[in-house]
């Protein structure tokens, strides 16, 4: 038989992958392959039809849905600060080449200049580690 994780709860309406009623909130599922890893593609199911899935009953896959989904919110916020920063760097890294070298990328400013890339590299990181630390 196959093994469901619990990954969260879905808010709003959807239909149900199991029996295709449908939904004001689904629970999030993820199939088990049989290496125990759960697959990427999620299965958005009643309660109902969780709780014959994962074999629990209703309050726990419920319970266990809220605990879920608390984690992948708080997975998603890093993953989206993780990403703002890299954006941010990404377009001070740009600033930096720009005022230093008078070009966007690392490669034209090694080039301008003479140096070797990493050289061009080092400059930008210690200006970086400088900034990180006002
Ligand atoms: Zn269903």
């Amino acid at each position: 038989m196959t093994d469901y994780q619990i990954k969260g709860i879905e808010q709003g309406e959807a239909t149900c992958d199991k029996c295709g009623s449908s939904l004001k909130q689904a629970i999030i599922l993820a199939r088990l392959d049989l290496g125990g890893t759960p697959e990427r593609h999620p299965y958005y199911v009643g309660a109902d039809c969780a709780a014959k899935l994962t074999r629990l009953s209703q309050a726990a896959v419920r319970s266990k849905a809220v605990r879920a989904e608390e984690a992948r919110q708080a997975e998603l916020q890093t993953l989206r600060r993780q990403e703002a920063s890299r954006r941010l760097w990404q377009q001070r890294e740009r600033e930096w080449l720009q005022n230093t070298y008078g070009v966007e990328d690392m490669d034209a400013a090694s080039k301008k200049s003479g140096k070797d890339w990493l050289t061009v590299f080092n400059e930008f990181f210690a200006w970086r580690r400088q900034v990180d630390r006002m």
